[in-house]
């Protein structure tokens, strides 16, 4: 992978992760509101229980993106970046650009998804 390209992906990764930081921050902001919001309304309650249920998985969602992201990163300064965890194998370029936090190669993902 030449420069040019690795720099191309170290922004992408950047971008997703100052995105990804930005919400979760939102997320905590928005709990904390709650916690301090006046009397409990009991019509309230279902959809507030509703929200935060909602609220809960986006966040835990986000956090295991964000740690594939900061792994992207890491293995970008370290030369691992774009190299298959299982097999070894280049990732092709094409398919980082679509997912640039791949750990994974095609053939190995999708042996994954048929033999979980
Ligand atoms: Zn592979």
């Amino acid at each position: 992978m030449d420069l040019k390209t690795k720099n191309q992906f170290k922004n992408m990764l950047t971008q997703m992760k100052d995105t990804l930081t930005l919400g979760l921050e939102r997320c905590l902001n928005d709990s904390k509101e709650e916690v301090n919001g006046g009397v409990p309304d009991i019509a309230d309650e279902a959809t507030r229980t509703y929200n935060r249920q909602v609220m809960l998985n986006l966040s835990e969602q986000e956090r295991s993106q964000l740690s594939k992201v900061n792994e992207a990163i890491q293995k970008l300064e370290d030369g691992r970046y774009g190299i298959c965890d299982e097999c070894g194998d280049r990732i092709p370029v094409k398919r980082l650009k679509v997912v640039p936090f791949a750990k994974f190669c095609v053939t190995c993902k999708s042996n994954m998804e048929e033999n979980p």
